[in-house]
C-alpha cells in the first residue's frame, strides 16, 4: 500500500475524494458550466506517490489543492496536494459523457506533502504553489465554491471514510502542463502562518 506521512507517521489512504471544479475562475479557465452540486471523483490508493514524475505519451496538468486527511469522519490534517490529471484525455472523456478514470486515477496521479494536525480558524486556509520560483497558482478557503465542511458533508451522502483517507477540496485557476526539471513548491497557510509545504522536482 502507498502512503502518506502524518507528522513521522506512515499512514496508508484507502482512497483519495476529489471535488472538481470548486473555483470560480478555474471554472472559466476550462470553460466548464458551475455545477448545481458538487462534482466529486476518488482516487485510489495506487495513485498515491512521492515524485512528481513526467508522462511523455500525454501531458500531464498540475492542478494545487488544499487536502485534508479524515479521522474518526471529520477534518483532522492538513497537507497540500497535486491532483494530477491527463487534460486532453479528461477532455475527450467529458465530450463523451464518460467516467474521468483514465484521466484522473492514474498511478503517480496523487502527490503530497506531509499531513499536520489541523485545529485552527478554517476560514483563514489557503494555498500557493510556485514553479521555477513563479507564484503559479493561489486560493483559499473564501473562494471555494463549497467550503470543506460542505464537501465532508456531500461526500458522506455517498460513501464512508476510513481514518487516514483524504480530501482534496478542489484547484484555483492557473493549472497548466508539467516539464521535467520543474521545481514545485506548495505550501499551505493558515493566514499567514505556514503550516505545510513540499517541494518535488519533475522527473
Ligand atoms: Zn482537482
Amino acid at each position: 500500500m502507498n502512503t502518506i506521512k502524518l507528522d513521522n507517521r506512515k499512514i496508508s489512504p484507502s482512497k483519495i475524494v476529489c471535488v472538481g471544479r470548486n473555483y470560480v475562475e478555474h471554472i472559466e479557465e476550462l470553460n466548464n458550466d458551475i455545477p448545481s452540486e458538487p462534482v466529486i471523483f476518488i482516487k485510489p490508493n495506487s495513485s498515491i506517490s512521492d515524485n512528481l514524475c513526467f508522462n511523455k505519451n500525454d501531458a500531464i496538468h498540475y492542478e494545487g489543492e488544499i487536502s485534508f486527511l479524515i479521522q474518526s469522519g471529520d477534518l483532522y490534517g492538513i497537507g497540500f496536494g497535486l491532483d494530477l490529471t491527463k487534460r486532453d484525455v479528461q477532455s475527450k472523456l467529458k465530450a463523451k459523457g464518460l467516467p474521468w478514470e483514465r484521466a484522473k486515477s492514474f498511478d503517480k496521479s496523487a502527490v503530497f506533502s506531509s499531513f499536520v494536525p489541523f485545529n485552527g480558524n478554517i476560514q483563514a486556509l489557503r494555498m500557493e504553489l510556485y514553479i521555477n520560483g513563479n507564484l503559479s497558482q493561489q486560493a483559499g478557503y473564501e473562494l471555494m465554491l463549497n467550503k470543506p465542511a460542505e464537501i465532508l458533508d456531500e461526500v458522506k451522502k455517498n460513501f464512508s471514510f476510513e481514518d487516514g483517507d483524504l480530501m482534496m477540496t478542489g484547484t484555483p485557476s492557473g493549472v497548466g502542463a508539467i516539464q521535467i526539471g520543474d521545481q514545485f513548491l506548495g505550501k499551505i497557510f493558515e493566514g499567514n502562518k505556514l503550516l505545510v509545504e513540499g517541494a518535488w522536482t519533475v522527473q
